[in-house]
């Protein structure tokens, strides 16, 4: 293995650590729905305005960062390895993938409805995906059964994960068993993204896979979503969501289509722009939240775009695939 940027004897220290912040997260979680229950205002504050909005901004950065440590990964990875557990097989990471796709469409909008409001029934749903997250440990190895296949955040790891500007070691599967043939986001970004567009990749209607019309319509999924209002009927938030996706959608059809854009160049520029919008609209709720001015506003909008610029410009050159930093935090086998 090459030497990485600490040295070798750092580096049962650097797994120790990843161990610790990885139960740190369980515990942080525990606190969060306690928190939800107890002091649901402030939590749901803290939750929505200053955790969430660092996620897009770490998936850019890579994904691995969030991967090492995600609390319902590690409850995944509890029961994982034992003798009742078995190989995921392509047809229900298949189904698996589709059904998180739906569960992220239909979980953000009802931000809007429930969730960004009542603490409860979100620490509710947050405890029924983590019991979802242990029994697919239990029944799949590894994170086949979860982090790879239902999990809802993993389309938008995926998405803007695809091109990855350093490149941080997955401590969690040592060795890698290969729990699963499709796109495991940990062993490649890029076989992740090549496998779930399949061989319509290579053809003017790789936006007609599923993961191909998430990504298309993604852009309007973000903007409808912050157009609608906290508290307005749930049916009125999803027929604008829906309304929003479908434009995005089309749009893109009709720019891809127009300027025979590749899978390759489609998803590199609808992951910067999903990115660029989701931080452009974040923006005045994180400072109204903390009551902080325009200044700080236009701080955040400008910082991300200049992430979000600079993540495309890696990505769009010949070898926008390698990251802008080798060999961050490696851990030996
Ligand atoms: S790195 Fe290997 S063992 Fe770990 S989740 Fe991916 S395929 Fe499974």
């Amino acid at each position: 293995m090459t030497a990485g940027l600490l040295p070798q004897s750092t580096r049962p220290l650097q797994l120790t650590l990843w161990r610790t912040a990885q139960w740190i997260g369980v515990a942080l979680t525990v606190a969060l729905l306690a928190g939800l229950v107890w002091s649901p205002e402030l939590t749901l504050r803290l939750l929505w305005n200053a955790a969430i909005p660092v996620l897009p901004a770490t998936f850019l950065v890579t994904p691995q960062l969030w991967r090492n440590v995600c609390p319902l990964a590690t409850l995944t990875m509890l029961p994982s390895d034992r003798p009742s557990s078995r190989k995921i097989t392509e047809g229900t990471v298949r189904t698996a993938t589709v059904i998180g796709l739906v569960l992220l469409v239909v979980l953000v909008p009802a931000r809007r409805a429930v969730f960004n409001t009542d603490g409860p029934f979100l620490a509710t749903t947050i405890g029924a995906v983590a019991v979802l997250a242990l029994v697919a440990g239990m029944a799949y190895h590894r994170k086949a059964g979860f982090c790879n296949a239902i999990c809802p955040v993993l389309p938008v790891e995926r998405l803007y994960g695809q091109r990855p500007l350093l490149k941080v070691q997955n401590v969690r599967c040592l060795p890698c068993i290969q729990c699963t043939d499709r796109g495991c986001l940990d062993r490649s970004h890029l076989d992740s993204l090549r496998t779930v567009l399949g061989p319509r990749r290579n053809t003017i209607d790789w936006m007609f896979t599923p993961f191909g019309i998430f990504a298309a319509s993604f852009p309007g999924f973000i903007v409808a979503y912050f157009l609608a209002h906290d508290g307005a009927p749930a049916v009125t938030t999803y027929m604008q969501v829906l309304q929003g996706m479908v434009i995005s959608f089309v749009a893109v059809v009709l720019l891809a289509r127009t300027f025979r854009a590749t899978a390759s160049t489609g998803i590199t520029l609808l992951g910067a722009l999903s990115a660029g919008c989701y931080y452009w609209f974040v923006a005045p709720g994180v400072t109204n939240a903390f009551g902080l001015g325009p200044a700080v506003m236009w701080c955040i909008r400008i910082a991300s775009l200049a992430l979000v610029t600079f993540w495309l410009a890696r990505a769009t050159r010949g070898n926008g695939a390698a990251p802008v930093v080798e060999r961050v935090l490696p851990i030996a086998r």
